[in-house]
C-alpha cells in the first residue's frame, strides 16, 4: 500500500489514501494553500490558533521554553462558520502535513475498521510529523458511549471511540503532532474527550457580526467581477445571523443575477435580489394563488409592515412583497435591521411580539377570523413570550427566576438537555403568563392597526397591484419620524 501510495501523496495537492473499501478515507495533504488571510470575521480564533501554528512551525523552540502546547483543540461552532476553513488554515500556515477524517464516514462501518483506521491516522502522523490530525465532525464518532446501542455493547463507534481516546493519550505532543476537531454540537460529545490532555482547550467559532461580515464578504469578492462603488458595508447590514457559507453562497448567487442580467459587474440591487432569495427561499412566480387569497396575504402582510413602521423599537420596514415564494411563505415582510444586537429588552420584545401578531389581527379586523396562514408567525411570537418568562425572568407574575436553559438554535435537533425542574404550578403560572402575553401584544396589534385603517387598505390595495412595494413606494411605511407623527410608546407592563 505505501508503494503505491507514496507518489500520489508527493504532489502538490495532496492524495488521498483509501484503505480498504470503506468509506472512510485517510486524507493526507501537503501545501495546503488555505492561509488565515482566507478565513475572516474569527479573529478571537485565529488568535487562539496562531499559537499553535507557531508551535508546529518549530517544536524544538518551543519545549525548550516550557511552553505547553495543547494536544487537542475541539473548534464549535454553528454550521458554515468556517471550521473546517480555518483546520486547513493552520495546516497552510504552518506548512505542515494535513491528515484528516470525517466522523460521519465512520457511521457505516464494520466492525474494526473504525479502530483500525483511527491507528493508521495518528501512525502517519507520526511518521511524518510535524502534522495536523484533523477530525471532521467529531460528533458523529464521538457521541457519548451507550446512547447508540440499548445495552452498551461493542458497537463500532464505540471501539472507534476507545481507539481515539487511546491514540490521544498515546502521543508525545513534542513531536510536533497537533490533533484539531469541529463539531456543531459539543454537547453530545463523550465526556471522556474533553477531558484534560485530550480535547482540552476549545475554540468558539461564532457566526460573524457585522464587520465581520464585511471582511468575509471582501474575501469572496475578490472571486467575482464587482462594480467599482459596491457598498460591501450596505451588504453586509442586509445579512446579519448569516454565516460565513451563507455569505459564500450569496456572492455566487449575485454574480448569476448579475450574469443572467448580461450585466458586466455585479451591483448592491444584485445582492438584495441574492439575499431575498436566499432568506425566503426561491422565487415561485409561477405558483397561482387565488385571487381571494391574494388580497388576504397582502393584508396579513401589510399588518406586519405597518406594525413595523408604528412602533418606535422594531427594525425599520424594508420591503413588503406578496410574490409566493417556497412552499409555506405566501408573502413577506422584510425588515432591515439597523444593527447587530446583543441586549435586548423587555419592551422591544413586547413590540416584536406585537409585530409577529400583526399579520393575524389584520386578518382579524378585517376578515373577521385568521386563517391557517399566519400559524408560523403565531408559534414564533409564542417562542418570545416563553423565553421571556422561562428565561428572562421579565414576567411579574411568575417571578425572576431561570426556569430553562438556553436554546441553543445551532445544536441542530433543538433537544433539552434537562427536563423541567420546576413545580406544576410554576409550569400552569408560565402558562398564563405566556398567554397573558401574547393576548396584550395581539390586542396591542389590533389597536395600532384601527388606528391606521386608511394605511391598512390602502397599502394592500397598492400591494395587490405591484405585488412588492418599499417605504418609498409607499411613504405611511416610514418611520414615524420620517412620516412627523407621533410614535406610538411600548404597550404596558407584562
Ligand atoms: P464549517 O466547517 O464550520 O461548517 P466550512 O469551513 O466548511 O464551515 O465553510 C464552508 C465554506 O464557507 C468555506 O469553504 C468558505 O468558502 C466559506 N466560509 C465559511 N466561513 C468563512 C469565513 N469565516 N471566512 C471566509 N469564508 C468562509
Ligand atoms: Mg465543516
Ligand atoms: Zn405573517
Amino acid at each position: 500500500w505505501m508503494f503505491l501510495l507514496r507518489p500520489m501523496m508527493a504532489g502538490q495537492h495532496g492524495g488521498l489514501m483509501s484503505i480498504g473499501r470503506s468509506r472512510a478515507k485517510v486524507y493526507a495533504e501537503k501545501g495546503v494553500k488555505v492561509t488565515f488571510a482566507d478565513v475572516a470575521g474569527v479573529d478571537e480564533a485565529k488568535q487562539e490558533l496562531a499559537e499553535v501554528v507557531g508551535f508546529l512551525k518549530d517544536p524544538a523552540t518551543y519545549g525548550r521554553l516550557g511552553a505547553r502546547i495543547p494536544k487537542g483543540l475541539l473548534l464549535v461552532g454553528p454550521p458554515g462558520t468556517g471550521k473546517t476553513l480555518l483546520a486547513r488554515a493552520v495546516a497552510g500556515e504552518s506548512g505542515v502535513r494535513f491528515f484528516s477524517i470525517t466522523g460521519s464516514e465512520f457511521v457505516e462501518m464494520f466492525v474494526g475498521v473504525g479502530a483500525s483506521r483511527v491507528r493508521d491516522l495518528f501512525q502517519q502522523a507520526r511518521e511524518q510529523a510535524p502534522a495536523i490530525v484533523f477530525i471532521d465532525e467529531l460528533d458523529a464518532l464521538g457521541r457519548a458511549r451507550g446512547i447508540d446501542v440499548p445495552g452498551g455493547g461493542h458497537d463500532e463507534k464505540e471501539q472507534t471511540l476507545n481507539q481515539l481516546l487511546a491514540e490521544m493519550d498515546g502521543f508525545d505532543p513534542s513531536v510536533g503532532i497537533v490533533v484539531l476537531a469541529a463539531t456543531n454540537r459539543p454537547e453530545i460529545l463523550d465526556p471522556a474527550l474533553l477531558r484534560a490532555g485530550r480535547f482540552d482547550r476549545q475554540v468558539l467559532v461564532d457566526r460573524p457580526d457585522r464587520q465581520g461580515r464585511i471582511d468575509i464578504l471582501n474575501v469572496h469578492l475578490k472571486k467575482i467581477s464587482v462594480a467599482p462603488e459596491l457598498d460591501v458595508a450596505a451588504i453586509a447590514a442586509l445579512t446579519p445571523g448569516f454565516t460565513g457559507a451563507d455569505l459564500a453562497n450569496l456572492v455566487n448567487e449575485a454574480a448569476l443575477v448579475a450574469t443572467r442580467r448580461g450585466a458586466s459587474a455585479t451591483v448592491l440591487d444584485d445582492f438584495t435580489q441574492a439575499v431575498e432569495r436566499i432568506v425566503a427561499g426561491a422565487e415561485r412566480r409561477g405558483r397561482l394563488l387565488k385571487p381571494d387569497e391574494r388580497e388576504r396575504v397582502a393584508y396579513h402582510e401589510m399588518g406586519h409592515a405597518l406594525a413595523a413602521s408604528t412602533l418606535t423599537k422594531t427594525d425599520p420596514v424594508h420591503k413588503v412583497s406578496i410574490i409566493p415564494r417556497s412552499i409555506g411563505a405566501l408573502g413577506y415582510t422584510l425588515q432591515r435591521p439597523t444593527d447587530d444586537r446583543f441586549l435586548i429588552t423587555t419592551s422591544e420584545l413586547k413590540e416584536r411580539m406585537t409585530a409577529l401578531l400583526a399579520g393575524r389581527a389584520a386578518e382579524e379586523i378585517v376578515y373577521g377570523e385568521v386563517s391557517t396562514g399566519a400559524a408560523d408567525d403565531l408559534a414564533k411570537a409564542t417562542d418570545v413570550a416563553r423565553q421571556s418568562v422561562t428565561r428572562f425572568g421579565m414576567s411579574a407574575s411568575v417571578g425572576q427566576a431561570v426556569l430553562e436553559e438556553e436554546k441553543q438554535q445551532w445544536l441542530g435537533d433543538g433537544s433539552r438537555l434537562h427536563p423541567k425542574d420546576y413545580s406544576e404550578a410554576t409550569a400552569r403560572e408560565v402558562d398564563l403568563a405566556v398567554r397573558g402575553m401574547i393576548d396584550e401584544a395581539y390586542q396591542a396589534a389590533k389597536d395600532l392597526l384601527q388606528a391606521r385603517m386608511a394605511d391598512l387598505r390602502a397599502g394592500a390595495r397598492l400591494l395587490l397591484e405591484r405585488e412588492t412595494i418599499t417605504p418609498a413606494d409607499f411613504p405611511p411605511l416610514q418611520r414615524p419620524e420620517a412620516r412627523k407623527v407621533p410614535a406610538v410608546a411600548a404597550q404596558s407592563a407584562l
